[in-house]
């Protein structure tokens, strides 16, 4: 790969944000001359990572339409691999993010078996990307714990933080980039790319539950890419344990397994998974009723602190209760009891789980166009 020349790179990120626009409305976001951006957009059509779109507006002077430019789309495919502890998915996709190949398969990841499911998927996309000119452009992985860079520092779920993922992958196929990162910060990318909104916190909820905060359109990872790991902080003190050594956790009162086992304590007839629970939630079950309140309680305590430190436009919901029961985030909006919650809005995921994979892939496609020529 060439040295990076960075008007280009800054040309292609326009482009991503702002496809169809002109040479001319180019130069003047970006602040270069007409020249100048012939000249760089001139070598990117070469490359054929861009390309020349049909025609824009014309002038307010009625001057000719301009032609304008876009991504090519087609250029290449990027690759993301969401590792869960019961669960392995992987999308493949154009850079516009439409899906070309998608999989699914129940398995428990331990640092042991992960690396052989994760060649099985690498090596089965690799083949129909040569059809691309580019190729398979890289692969992001998401992980449900701390991701630092290209660490995974802890996933008190399972033992995939004692691999060295990025090192084993990178080994095994060289020339392929290879990225990490938290899946709620995966969930907050995806929300982030089909968002208007700047500063949102993406809340994710199943075997754990975490947050991605995006600010300014950034995500925010903190030091060691603790940013976000906010179902391990506390709100009951003395309260349950926590796999993170502590007790009382959001995790320990809002995750999947902590509602079903707060049901399974009140009802005569437990059950499994919370697809059953919104099933008898539906049918007028009392302990339901009364399962779905307390996690209502515990999370409208959860969107309190985040409204008072992060005060994000948007508060997106990734939960099977959010996506399945209709009037969950009105009912957790309207128990979210402050007076600073003005103007942000609760919702659910429009992507449901797919957030996480679409981040991933997400994060692949920018990091491809950051690192172009
Ligand atoms: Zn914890």
């Amino acid at each position: 790969m060439a040295e990076r020349v960075p008007n280009e790179v800054q040309i292609l990120t326009t482009l991503y944000k702002h496809p169809n626009i002109s040479r001319s409305d180019l130069s003047q976001k970006l602040q270069l001359n007409k020249s100048s951006i012939s000249e760089y957009t001139n070598q990117l059509l070469d490359y054929e990572i861009i390309r020349e779109n049909g025609t824009g507006d014309s002038t307010t002077k009625g001057g000719r339409k301009p032609i304008c430019l876009e991504i090519n789309y087609q250029y290449g495919l990027c690759l993301g691999i969401d590792l869960a502890p019961h669960k392995i998915t992987f999308a493949l996709c154009d850079l516009q993010l439409n899906i070309i190949d998608y999989g699914e398969q129940l398995v428990d990841v331990t640092k042991e078996n992960a690396m052989q499911y994760i060649s099985k998927i690498i090596d089965a996309q690799l083949t129909p990307s040569k059809a691309y000119k580019g190729g398979l452009l890289g692969v992001a992985f998401s992980i449900h714990g701390i991701v630092d860079k290209k660490k995974i520092r802890f996933t008190p779920n399972y033992d995939i933080y004692k691999l060295d993922l990025f090192h084993a992958v990178s080994t095994q196929y060289p020339s392929l980039p290879v990225h990490l990162l938290n899946e709620s910060n995966a969930s907050a990318l995806c929300e982030a790319y089909n968002s208007h909104v700047r500063n949102l916190v993406a809340v994710n909820v199943g075997s754990g539950l975490g947050a991605g905060i995006i600010i300014d359109g950034r995500l925010l990872q903190g030091v060691n890419g603790y940013a976000g790991e906010i179902g391990h902080a506390i709100i009951v003190p003395d309260g349950k344990p926590c796999n993170c050594g502590n007790e009382g956790c959001f995790e320990q009162y809002c995750s999947e397994g902590a509602i079903l086992s707060y049901y399974n304590s009140i009802a005569r007839t437990p059950l499994t998974t919370i697809t059953d629970l919104i099933h008898e939630y539906k049918q007028g079950n009392a302990c339901a009723e009364q399962t779905i309140q307390r996690d209502l309680k515990y999370m409208a305590l959860l969107m309190n602190h985040i409204m008072k430190t992060i005060a994000p436009e948007q508060i997106i919901i990734n939960s099977d209760l959010a996506y399945h029961i209709a009037p969950y985030t009105q009912m957790l909006t309207d128990m979210t009891t402050t007076t600073y919650k003005q103007n942000i809005e609760i919702i659910s995921s429009v992507f449901h789980h797919r957030s996480v994979i679409l981040g991933a892939v997400y994060l692949a496609i920018q990091e491809f166009l950051h690192a172009f020529v």
